[in-house]
């Protein structure tokens, strides 16, 4: 057998299909966010800005966290030194799993080592202590609720994205009496889409489910404390099961569930995703409950962040380029095929010294490849002219499309979007 031919073979495919992926290689400067070193394939090294990062509000270079971090290691060392259940519990993490329940203003919270985790963990354990479980997933959750959904074991049905007809359709067919798990997100990534939350909490109700939220791309971001769309729109105690991360608008490491003391204990005593690796480490947990402390007092960030979003979205969307209009911080920009897609950020990295990611299938249905921005409160005024500029330049040597029809767009989304469980990309 050729092992290492038949590797070679498999990427091969990807790079036929144009979406080999290629990580680019920065080092970001502190105190100097969204900036950042840029090396080269030939180690050249230039400074550039990134308009891709999910450090939403570059937290992960506030000085308190940064701060919290480096004494906590200097006080406690750096691993952990174990699992949860072996001598890895420490007193940072208790901290930071009150501050998240608080946070939720549920009963108890617990932290996994990342928020893929976390929805593995956390979705596979509550469907299968179920009995008969039948889990209803959005069709456009991301890849870690799906390998929760798959690895529990239980039946599954998919329901079209955000539609509640077709969710209550479900429910209806299922039964007042048969036990179900309703998955979904609050703001879906890669559109910048909001979930009918409060619909699907009376859905929920009616029907007898449990509501398992992630809210991932909210939590730091919105609502008066930072506790996410459902804590903005007064829905945080008609969620069962919240989930969230620490990597994105807290801008630190690992993920968690807030809910109620019965599911945070079962979880906690069945997920082997819990039991049988090492705990996150004491400095991480500090920063990270820093982060959340401050946000939940501050909404300084939250408001420059909102205000440069829709500067952002206003300024491309003069120009005529192709943004999705979106009711959040996430500023899709639609190229529609993934070889321009890649050569678009290409040559905005080469010539322009800005970083955007390619986003390409199966991360988002084909036909809909796309630059998802993500500004920042710290990407000015001059940044963002600076980026319409190059944008300009890239759409015009690329013969690029302008404007957006999105009636088009989500007609080609609802097509390619079967609602079988996708393969998981990134
Ligand atoms: C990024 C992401 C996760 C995973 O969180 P990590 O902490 O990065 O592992 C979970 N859900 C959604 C919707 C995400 O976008």
């Amino acid at each position: 057998m050729d092992y290492t031919g038949l590797f070679e073979d498999a990427v091969d495919v990807l790079r036929r299909e144009k979406r080999y992926r290629v990580f680019a290689d920065l080092e970001r400067i502190a105190g100097r966010f969204p900036r950042a070193t840029y090396r080269d394939s030939a180690a050249n090294t230039k400074e550039i800005t990134i308009w891709c990062s999910n450090d939403y509000l570059g937290m992960g270079q506030n000085k308190n966290v940064i701060a919290a971090m480096r004494e906590t290691a200097s006080e406690m060392g750096v691993g952990a030194g174990g699992t949860r259940n072996i001598s890895g519990t420490n007193r940072p993490l208790v901290e930071l799993e009150r501050t998240l329940a608080d946070l939720h203003r549920k009963e108890s919270a617990l932290v996994f080592t990342s928020g893929f985790v976390s929805n593995e963990a956390a979705i596979s354990t509550i469907a299968r202590l179920i009995p008969n479980c039948l889990i209803l997933s959005d069709q456009l959750n991301h890849a870690s609720m799906i390998a929760g959904v798959r690895l529990s074991g239980m039946q599954k049905q998919i329901f079209r994205h955000n539609d509640m007809e077709h969710l209550r359709e479900l429910l209806e067919a299922a039964g007042k009496k048969r036990p179900k798990l309703i998955v979904f997100e609050s703001i879906y990534s890669m559109d910048g889409d909001i979930a009918p939350i409060a619909e699907i909490a009376d859905l929920a109700e009616e029907f007898g489910a449990l509501t398992y939220i992630d809210e991932v791309h909210a939590v730091g971001l919105y609502g008066p404390r930072g506790g996410g769309i459902c804590d903005r729109d007064g829905l945080m105690e008609r969620m069962d099961i919240i989930e969230g991360t620490m990597a994105k608008g807290f801008g630190t490491m690992g993920g968690y569930i807030a809910t109620s003391k019965a599911i945070a204990d079962a979880i906690r005593s069945y997920a082997p995703e819990f039991i049988f690796t090492t705990a996150l480490p004491p400095a991480i947990c500090a920063a990270a409950r820093a982060s959340i402390e401050h946000l939940k007092s501050s909404s300084a960030e939250r408001e420059a962040h909102q205000r440069q979003a829709a500067r952002t979205k206003e300024i491309l969307g003069e120009a005529n380029l192709p943004v999705m209009p979106t009711k959040t911080h996430i500023v899709p920009l639609i190229v529609g095929d993934a070889r321009l897609c890649k050569a678009a950020s290409d040559m905005l990295l080469e010539k322009h010294n800005i970083y955007i990611q390619p986003i390409n299938y199966p991360t988002v249905p084909k036909g809909t490849e796309r630059l998802r921005i993500t500004p920042t409160p710290l990407h000015d005024e001059k940044m963002i002219v600076a980026l319409r500029d190059a944008l300009l330049n890239v759409w015009q040597i690329l013969d690029l499309p302008k404007g957006v029809d999105t009636s088009e767009l989500t007609a080609r989304k609802l097509n390619s979007g079967d609602l079988t469980l996708p393969t998981i990309g990134g």
